[in-house]
């Protein structure tokens, strides 16, 4: 593990922070580091409908920072608001179908400003 950080700050010196302990006989875990979320207060989802290939429609939240907010959960909580299937993929949340309105509720009842198109 003490590759882990290698070629950053982290890596040098080759002892630990936190035992002392040169890293080769550092036993500690390797750190935590929790991201910083963002208040949906203070964030504004942009939502709106895509077409796909072969005629199918999905409902696209885009606009909110994938460091500043948990978007795997997020697009776990609309899915099953939605009734419906999703993913996350390239920083935005895409439900299968139309549910502007249900995923717009649910992202008001969460705290988010929400703008369509
Ligand atoms: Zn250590």
């Amino acid at each position: 593990m003490g590759r882990l950080f290698a070629g950053t700050p982290w890596d040098r010196p080759p002892t630990c922070d936190r035992c002392g302990k040169l890293e080769s006989e550092c036993a500690c875990p390797p750190p935590v580091v929790e991201p910083v979320r963002l208040a949906p207060e203070t964030q504004t989802a942009r939502l709106k409908l895509e077409k796909r290939p072969k005629g199918k429609v999905v409902t696209a939240v885009g606009g909110l920072d994938p460091e500043g907010n948990d978007l795997e959960a997020l697009a776990a909580k609309l899915k099953a608001r939605c009734g419906t299937g999703g993913t996350v993929k390239d920083g935005a949340i895409e439900l299968q179908g139309d549910h502007l309105a249900a995923a717009e509720a649910a992202l008001k009842a969460i705290g988010y400003k929400v703008r369509r198109g």
